[in-house]
């Protein structure tokens, strides 16, 4: 199943997505209860998706699936071509860093250059999203602690990331989490290991992967993640980026006021957004 969230006469709501419509799931409250919800959930939710009706999904405005997730980490040198073009060794263990909740951004929805930056790039990445999670969650174990997945970018102030040594504030800022465009769930897509990926902005591709290069794998980080923290439902994990990053292009190539930044991942669709310097 696809399950968006999405905003219609001021009104923000759940849905279904079918192929060219999104049908209200009808359930007070947001993604996040919703996903806490699935075991009761999910064999109405067939059945309407099975009845039909709905609206034009181009009628509404399509939000970030989980809008103000509890946790949102992501991992560092993921993908081999991404570690030596970023000039950095593959590291033995998962480095991971957060990203800020009000980073969070629609997957249609304008990127802020922010006020006196000048490097700001993308990092398209594969986003899995936590479903009942847990604590102590083995490899074996992790497949079924994730609901969906979806495409997310990574935006980065590059600036900011390597100013200190800690990357969080240059990975947190408004509007650099554009996350979407909705939710496929585990069942429905399969092997989240063999996906291709890809980045392009103003149409040239700049990244172009497959999810099968990861360095550590969904349920290797759920793992990690998960040996001291409960992961809870609708927590965010964006799972790394391949190589083509902006910054190891040769001149350095930043985003500018204007481009569009569109990534996209096999059966999960796209996000596209443009730059726009901050208010
Ligand atoms: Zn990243």
């Amino acid at each position: 199943m696809k399950l968006a969230t999405y905003t219609v006469e001021g009104k923000t709501r759940t849905g279904i997505v079918t192929d060219n419509r999104i049908i209200d799931t009808g359930v007070d409250g947001t993604m996040i209860d919703l996903i806490r919800d699935w075991d009761t959930l999910k064999a109405p939710l067939e059945a309407k998706l099975e009845a039909g009706g709905g609206v034009p999904l181009s009628s509404v405005k399509l939000e970030a699936p989980v809008q103000r997730p509890g946790k949102i980490f992501a991992i560092g040198l993921n993908y081999a071509d991404h570690i030596e073009e970023s000039k950095m060794g593959t590291p033995e263990r998962q480095v991971w860093f957060t990203k800020a909740q009000t980073s969070v951004n629609g997957p249609y929805d304008k990127i802020d250059i922010a006020r006196g930056t000048v490097t700001a790039d993308y990092e398209a990445e594969l986003v899995a999203i936590v479903g009942t999670g847990g604590k102590h969650i083995g490899v074996d174990d992790a497949p079924a602690a994730i609901f969906g997945y979806c495409v997310g970018n990574d935006v980065t102030e590059r600036m900011w990331q390597h100013a200190v040594p800690q990357w969080s504030l240059g990975k947190s800022f408004d509007t650099h989490a554009p996350m979407g465009p909705w939710i496929v769930t585990a069942d429905e897509l399969g092997d989240p290991h063999d996906l291709d990926i890809r980045c392009f902005v103003n149409d040239e591709k700049r990244q172009d992967s497959n999810t099968k290069h990861l360095v550590f794998n969904v349920w290797e980080q759920v793992e990690h993640l998960s040996v001291g923290m409960t992961l809870e439902p609708g927590d965010v994990l964006f799972t790394g980026t391949p190589g083509g990053i902006g910054a190891a292009m040769d001149p350095r190539q930043f985003l500018k006021s204007g481009d569009v930044v569109r990534c996209e991942i096999d059966k999960l669709g796209h996000i596209e957004g443009t730059m726009k310097d901050e208010d």
